[in-house]
């Protein structure tokens, strides 16, 4: 072996076990008892208070590189991905400038990652009014799916697909089995609701109500039914919403759902008023709906747990005036996840390995991901020593992404990443994270 790993704790596909792990030319290799003789060019002993967790895979992602990098960039993000524990992220189609809409956007966008990402990365394409005859290039391309809005997006340059743009959508990705991922909010709901303006979360939070969500959510299952397609709901924070959902999968359609930290973490009482950091679209609900969020993760109904991280500058959020309305929603949080899903998850009764599936495993397996998410013989070796125990306040001049502003921070989490390997090395210094396409990942 190149390199082992002996774990007191390692969360594995069979449940927390003693094990060492070996690694031979990046891959995982080998796993043994703890007290096996593997010998190893290099060995790591994990501390009694650390355990050995599969790489994380963020499937939602907002780079924002090229174009509006001073948002993000490469660099910063796929450090700050390291940073907690992420070792695969996947890059969505908008907020970059060109936005990955046509083949050769989805090049401008690998040309302006190459030799910059610290983990390995991949990208979603976007579907929009007039690119129907582009999907099936952008995903030879090697995108891992198609992103779409049911309304407008916050960027012109990615405008919404109407309901009938995108059933047609849909059924050019169920004739490639790609998958549509959808930013499930009802424009007419929320054109009927009292516009966003001012300092008063609680007006922000009545101008997106849970209904837009809910209406969204039921036309995509109406679509995915009469098309055939997958479909996978982005960032749900409405509740109400589970049932449908639920309801959806039982009937044996092709859906899934994700949710993100700071709907498990937060809740719209708690928030001040004037505090932009907290606003994303849809918004952070009541607590009772976050309860809510956190049963429908323990039923399954939610696969996944990923970060939405989509940061701006500081200006952009309008801190100094609080206005909700005028603020680019948008929640940074890619070095946190797990520290901040992880913290609320032992509360509430859930452990590690459960974590783990619903941000490394089923992330992968949702974006076909077949060497990623598990510590597991032939997956890459891509791994975090974790320190679950370890309490720590978030600083956000600490993070590792570009802008300094987060509403976790001044936050008491649990969990520290002491250490994240990407292929068997350890990310530190020079970038050697790859760019992924589907099929060769
Ligand atoms: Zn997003």
């Amino acid at each position: 072996m190149d390199l082992t790993l002996l774990a007191p704790r390692a969360v594995t596909p069979d449940g927390i076990a003693a094990v060492t792990v070996g690694v031979r030319s990046g891959r995982i290799a080998a796993i043994e008892p703890i007290d096996a003789d593997l010998p190893a060019e290099r060995s790591i002993r994990l501390g009694d208070d650390e355990v050995l967790l599969p790489g994380l895979v963020d499937t939602h992602v907002h780079v924002n590189d090229p174009g509006r990098a001073e948002w993000e960039g490469f660099d910063t993000a796929t450090r700050a991905a390291a940073a907690g524990g992420v070792t695969t992220i996947v890059d969505m189609p908008l907020n970059s400038l060109p936005p990955t809409v046509d083949a050769d956007a989805l090049q401008v966008k690998r040309k302006a990652a190459d030799g910059r990402v610290h983990v390995d990365v991949g990208f979603w394409g976007g579907a929009v009014p007039g690119n129907l005859g582009e999907l099936p290039r952008l995903h030879a391309g090697g995108v891992f799916g198609f992103k779409c809005f049911l309304l407008d997006s916050g960027v012109p340059e990615f405008p919404p697909l109407t309901h009938f743009e995108l059933a047609d959508a849909l059924r050019v990705l169920r004739d490639v089995d790609a998958l549509m991922i959808v930013h499930a909010e009802d424009a007419e709901v929320i054109e009927a609701a009292p516009p966003s303006c001012g300092r008063r979360y609680r007006d922000f939070l009545a101008s997106r109500p849970r209904r837009a969500e809910n209406e969204a959510i039921k036309a995509v299952i109406t679509l995915a039914r009469r098309t055939g397609a997958r479909v996978h709901i982005l960032h749900l924070s409405s509740a109400d919403a589970l049932p449908l959902i639920a309801d959806a999968k039982a009937e044996g359609l092709r859906i899934t759902a994700e949710t993100c930290p700071h709907y498990l973490t937060f809740h719209a009482e708690a928030i001040p008023d004037g505090a932009t950091q907290y606003k994303c679209c849809p918004p952070i609900r009541e607590d009772a709906n976050r309860d809510a969020l956190w049963q429908g993760l323990a039923d399954g109904v939610i696969d996944i747990v990923v970060s939405d991280h989509s940061p701006c500058t500081p200006d952009l959020k309008r801190l100094d005036t609080g206005d909700f309305g005028h603020a680019w929603g948008g929640v940074a949080s890619l070095q946190l996840g797990l520290p901040a899903v992880w913290t609320e998850a032992r509360r509430r009764g859930h452990d590690l390995a459960r974590v783990v599936d619903w941000m490394a495993t089923k992330p992968a397996s949702l974006a076909g991901f077949a060497r990623k998410g598990r510590i597991a013989v032939g997956m890459d070796a891509d791994l975090s020593v974790f320190a679950p125990d370890e309490p720590f306040t978030v600083d956000v001049h600490k993070l590792a992404h570009r802008n300094p502003v987060t509403p976790y921070h001044g936050r008491d989490l649990h969990g520290i990443v002491r250490t994240t390997l990407l292929r068997g090395r350890e990310v530190s210094g020079a970038p050697f994270g790859q760019l992924l396409s589907r099929g060769d990942a």
